[in-house]
């Protein structure tokens, strides 16, 4: 029996960067490629649902997360003029009674952090650099790298994302991500200091809502549907059409949506989700993350199943199991758990959409909760 000393990350994402650092915790060593030369952290914040916060703390980042985000509890929901429908002040304070269930964080101050623990575990990372080639032999995977180095490495961990470059090598070359009809608007603005939960307006013709980000700020959402695959918007023309999809909401979305002129902070990005058949692994290469299964982001929790996966792989590193044994424990502990995020997130927006009727939303977002907050 050979236990795994040295492992390969591709990717230097939520799900890289967090292999990363339970990897070093496990006592492995690590080298980690990110193909970014500049390394930044695309998009605008991030909702750590509750078993997202009990796992960034596995990974010692919690403290300094939770710093440099906004803590909460509980969701108000809304209806398009703004009137309260219902409220919850607390969730499952999964990660210990001293910290909050749930928390809005700032992007890059995410990967910062993540970096930061990385680097400091003894991590060695390289920006603007990637594989060119994986060789897979039965105990080892021999790496090309794309400046010609090679080196052998007992595990390769793919978190590449989801348009992942070691899935179409190792796994599919066909599989690509499917669009699912829906896009998320989102414009990053000041918080009131009555946005201290997450807001969910529903029954409006988008759903839309609130998320804090920090204590100075907080960012609107809206997913539209009906969108055409391949839409592509030029930059000058996202806050007006954000603004645009929101005429009719009054009360504080209302309010937020006047305050949108041309130089606002408004993205756009597109529905898309892809589930790697099982399993994720193919020799001593796994896949990670959006790698392996990506969500669309109705249930805010596919941030929180890639930390999830690093944890369950330190765990299993650190108990030096054969491999192949080490390998098969990470599919029976993630599989379903990552499935059933990805499947009802999708289910989700069906519903949004009208294209199935008959289901409960309420239901089927209780089911992951209840389900992500069991044991790891
Ligand atoms: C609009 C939207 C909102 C979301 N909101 C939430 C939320 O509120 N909460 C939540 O938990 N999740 C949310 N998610 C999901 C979350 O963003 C993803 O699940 C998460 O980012 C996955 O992390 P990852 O590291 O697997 O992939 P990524 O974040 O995509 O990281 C992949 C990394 O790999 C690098 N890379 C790509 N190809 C290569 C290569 N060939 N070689 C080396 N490096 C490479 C990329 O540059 C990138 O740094 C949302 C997703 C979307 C689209």
């Amino acid at each position: 029996m050979q236990a795994v000393h040295n492992v390969l990350i591709i990717g230097g994402g939520i799900a890289g960067l967090s292999a990363a650092i339970a990897a070093r915790l496990a006592g492995v060593e690590v080298d980690l490629v990110e193909a970014d030369p500049a390394w930044a952290a695309v998009g605008v914040g991030l909702t750590l649902q509750p078993s997202a916060l009990r796992a960034l703390g596995r990974l010692g980042v919690l403290d300094q997360i939770l710093e440099q985000s906004f803590g909460y509890g509980g969701t108000r929901a809304i209806d398009p003029e703004g009137r309260v429908l219902a409220e919850t002040t607390d969730g499952p304070r999964l990660a210990g009674p001293a910290y909050p269930s749930a928390a809005g964080v700032p992007r890059p101050a995410l990967a910062a952090i993540l970096k930061a623990r990385a680097a400091e575990l003894g991590a060695r990372t390289r920006a603007g650099m990637t594989v060119s080639g994986l060789t897979l032999g039965s105990q080892a995977v021999d790496v090309r790298f794309a400046d010609g180095e090679r080196r052998q490495y007992d595990l390769v961990v793919g978190a590449d994302g989801i348009y992942s470059s070691v899935r179409r090598m190792v796994f599919d070359s066909t599989l690509a991500p499917e669009f699912t009809g829906q896009g998320v608007w989102r414009f990053t603005t000041p918080r009131p200091a009555e946005v201290e939960r997450a807001w969910l307006c529903r029954g409006g013709p988008s759903s839309a809502g609130l998320i804090p980000l920090t204590h100075e700020l907080m960012y609107l959402f809206l997913v539209e549907n009906g969108v055409e695959p391949d839409r592509r918007i030029a930059r000058e023309d996202l806050a007006p059409r954000l603004a645009a999809l929101l005429t009719g909401f009054k009360g504080p979305i209302g309010d937020i949506a006047a305050r949108i002129g041309p130089e606002s902070d408004v993205v756009y990005r597109p529905f898309e989700w892809v589930i790697a058949p099982a399993p994720w692994w193919r020799g001593r290469v796994l896949l990670i993350g959006d790698a392996a299964h990506a969500s669309t982001a109705h249930l805010g929790a596919g941030g929180g199943m890639a930390i999830e996966d690093a944890v369950v792989l330190g765990e299993l590193l650190a108990a030096r199991l054969d491999p192949d044994e080490m390998l098969r424990s990470f599919m029976t502990r993630r599989y379903d758990r990552c499935m059933l995020v990805a499947r009802n997130s999708h289910m989700l927006g069906e519903v949004e959409q009208g294209k199935v009727s008959g289901v409960d939303p309420g239901r089927i977002a209780g089911e992951v909760f209840a389900t992500l907050a069991e044991p790891i």
